[in-house]
């Protein structure tokens, strides 16, 4: 039996994108149906962020005209990893295996097919990777590569240079279910899953038209969301920092205690506002890295979903 895939595509302000890349995401369906790797009830299924564009009605026009088009519609705009999960979770329901992948034609449209055979080999996990980062900028070539490395050094298990295209079976899906968390960020929980698992190289392609959903900003918190959503490693060093302070200020205390006795007291100004300064930049550093995880609990706590479906096309009512 072949298996159904779902290929999951979440869309954000994609009106310029859609019409270039939505045939690309069928045509490559027909393809692999015709060689007999997948079934042909297989979809191309949309997720819908709450785009502000004329998105969802492109979106719809699309499963009018044909039925393996299917596509659902978020309340309001959750963001990327959101409507990840959220189309995910709806394709569970007739899948065999999900692919995730980008509206824009950056994740190769060719790695499909490959994801496909390493799954009939047997993987249940099977990621894109780039193999490599020339058409970057500098500057997020750079950060990216001090990131994973700051990230393996803080006991984050995560594959460098993948995203969020990936192949998923359905028993894997079954897994994810059950990471309930609000702060999602699926590139760390994945490989914690288990599962057998495999890596497909890929060459990134420039978006195909519109810009970036993810600034400098956008990047930054879910950058921050990767360290503290899997590794309690952060509090670790302010404790350790704490102890090393600590010292530093006894060497401090026997330097004044000493100079107090041989009746230099006067001059202490510059050394006391360095030692002012110093320890209170660090108790600064602290708070706010403890002010992270507490606000990480109270978002935790109050079990909030994590995205609500307002609408739903092509895709059956149970
Ligand atoms: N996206 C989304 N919600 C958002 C931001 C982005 O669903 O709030 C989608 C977007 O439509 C695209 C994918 O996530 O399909 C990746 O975003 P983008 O291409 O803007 O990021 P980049 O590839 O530049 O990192
Ligand atoms: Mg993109």
């Amino acid at each position: 039996m072949t298996p159904v895939l779902y290929l999951v595509i979440p869309c954000y302000n994609e009106e310029e994108v859609l019409p270039l890349t939505s045939g690309k995401f069928k045509a490559k369906l027909d393809e692999l149906v015709k060689a007999e790797k997948i079934s042909d009830r297989s979809r191309v299924m949309f997720v819908n962020d709450g785009s502000s564009d004329s998105t969802w009605d492109i979106l719809t026009s699309l499963c009018d005209e044909d039925e393996r088009y299917s596509a659902i519609s978020l309340s309001r705009n959750r963001g990327h990893q959101n409507a990840l999960i959220a189309g995910l979770m709806e394709a569970k329901r007739f899948a065999d295996i999900t692919i995730s992948m980008d509206c824009d034609g950056q994740d190769d449209f060719n790695a499909i097919g490959l994801m496909v055979d390493e799954y009939a080999k047997g993987s249940e996990i099977v990621y894109g990777v780039r193999n490599d980062r020339k058409k970057d900028s500098w500057f997020k070539r750079s950060s990216a590569r001090s990131y994973y490395r700051f990230l393996r050094g803080m006991g984050v298990d995560i594959i460098p240079d993948h995203a969020d295209f990936r192949l998923m079976s359905s028993r894997v899906l079954d897994a994810l279910e059950g990471y309930g968390e609000v702060n999602l960020f699926l590139r760390g929980i994945i490989p914690q899953l288990g599962f057998k698992q495999a890596v497909v190289y890929y060459a990134r392609a420039e978006r195909e038209a519109g810009t970036t959903h993810y600034p400098l900003s956008k990047m930054t918190a879910l950058a921050i969301d990767g360290v503290t959503s899997f590794s309690v490693r952060p509090l670790r060093l302010i404790t350790l920092m704490g102890f090393i302070v600590a010292f530093l200020s006894l060497v401090g205390i026997i330097y004044v205690l000493v100079s107090f006795f041989s009746g230099h007291v006067a001059d202490g100004w510059a050394s006391t506002t360095c030692i002012l300064c110093f320890v209170s930049g660090i108790q600064m550093i602290g708070l706010g890295v403890i002010g992270e995880y507490v606000g990480k609990i109270y978002l935790e706590t109050k079990k909030r979903p994590r995205y609500i479906v307002s609408e739903r096309k092509n895709i059956p009512e149970e």
